[in-house]
């Protein structure tokens, strides 16, 4: 893949294709994936023979919900019972390049082209007279090397910084002058709050314009911390390791993470598998489509997201994913919906009116029941009000309406009792 040029927005063809040729693309390069993993990768063979599917059977992305998730859990006894790779691996291990160990060990490789992978940067408005820091470790896990490459692909320079010593890291940034912080939000967070300590003035003896974040959420303060007050640009991206690689990646309108085209990411009920649409939470499992040899098909991560169809003012058509809201254990499913812990405090706590609150989840008459506990800090304010805004912002943000909001005593919820209570009885 040519590099573009200095000025262009978009690292490749695909980021702009019509939602059709997208479909049509993804289609096409899945039923490649699936064809040459059952010829070479005897876990997709054991995984399609087991679920009673022919290879053929998969013609499109919607073909996928016949086939079960992978989980981290899965992968690795796949792995202990049949060492190095779970018979993932789709070709000879002396041409693998690089084998890179996540925590388990769970075994993965690169493969020896990740140029794509820029495209996440890019967007980031990495370009060539960036001095980017990679605070990425470089130990082991993938995350050090990957970024690295796609760094460089960009034409920015990188320096090979590593985890830790946030004493030193300062000093480097400094002397190179550096522009770019690759890490996550909260060592950036660690380094300015000790560069201020050493007596720095971060805006002017440090030089870091832009910000590329994963591993963990940007959260909205931080983001804004860094934006306003030390004018650093910044961006996130969700990766994940096993597929190898991000999944999806901020542009500079910041609101949900494009799909990468280089995987087919679902959106799934994590009880069912089946597929879910725009709006609704549920499971990011992803194919990966990049790596021919690495026959890891419909990888359950965990993690909870929605996603969005609006077009993105930047000309980007891939779907976004907004943000991840938990892990799959965190949700309780009411009336065939995820409403997850953190999602739902955001919404509530975001009233100033309330003290403390709990989502109790019950049933009556075979039909499942949510009611709003609430304690107000102020009992005299107009309660009927409060209670209509409250619902209206539940339904937009958690897709589904409460069937009542009580009012409590204060005092009645305890601190520890702060969140989504379950009483239903599975009987
Ligand atoms: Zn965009």
């Amino acid at each position: 893949m040519a590099l573009r040029s200095n000025k262009d927005e978009f690292f490749d063809n695909l980021e702009t294709q019509s939602g059709t040729d997208r479909q049509k693309y993804l289609d096409k390069k899945l039923k490649e994936k699936i064809s040459y993993s059952y010829d070479k990768a005897p876990a997709v063979k054991k995984l399609l023979d087991k679920a009673g599917i022919n290879p053929k059977d998969i013609r499109t992305v919607k073909d996928l919900e016949k086939l079960p998730i992978t989980r981290k859990t899965d992968l690795l006894e796949m792995q202990k019972s049949s060492l190095p790779f779970g018979g993932v691996l789709a070709m000879p291990l002396e041409n693998v390049e690089r084998i890179f160990i996540s925590p388990g060990p769970i075994y993965e490789i690169q493969p020896s082209s990740m140029k794509w992978f820029a495209k996440s940067f890019w967007a980031a408005g990495f370009r060539k007279g960036d001095i980017a820091v990679n605070t990425f470790t470089y130990h082991m896990s993938p995350a050090g090397i990957l970024f690295h490459e796609a760094i460089k692909d960009c034409g920015a320079t990188v320096v090979v910084a590593g985890t830790g010593n946030t004493d030193l890291q300062i000093q480097i940034m400094r002397e190179l002058k550096v522009t770019a912080f690759v890490g996550t939000p909260s060592f950036l967070n660690t380094i300015i709050k000790r560069a201020e300590e050493m007596g720095h003035n971060v805006k002017k003896d440090l030089f870091i314009k832009r910000a590329w974040f994963t591993g963990e959420m940007l959260p909205p303060s931080l983001r804004k911390l860094f934006e306003e007050q030390y004018s650093i640009d910044t961006y996130q991206a969700y990766a994940v390791t096993e597929p190898g690689g991000a999944i999806a990646y901020e542009c500079k309108h910041k609101s949900g993470m494009h799909l990468m085209d280089e995987y087919i990411t679902e959106i799934v009920d994590p009880e069912t598998g089946k597929q879910l649409g725009p709006g609704e939470v549920g499971e990011i499992v992803t194919t990966q489509l990049h790596n021919p040899n690495w026959g890891l098909i419909r990888f359950g991560t965990g993690d909870l997201t929605s996603y969005v169809t609006e077009p993105c003012q930047c000309g980007r058509t891939a779907y976004r994913i907004t943000g991840i809201m938990g892990r799959a254990g965190d949700a309780v499913k009411v009336r065939g919906m995820f409403v997850v812990a953190k999602q739902a405090e955001q919404t509530i706590m975001s009233f100033s009116q309330v003290a403390r609150y709990q989502v109790v989840v019950g049933q009556k008459d075979h039909r499942d029941e949510m009611v709003l506990k609430l304690e107000l800090k102020d009992d005299s304010i107009d309660k009927n009000k409060l209670s209509v805004d409250i619902n209206n912002k539940f339904q937009d943000i958690c897709r589904i309406k409460a069937d009542r909001i009580e009012f409590v005593t204060p005092g009645t919820i305890g601190e520890k009792e702060q969140g989504i209570k379950d009483v239903r009885k599975w009987e």
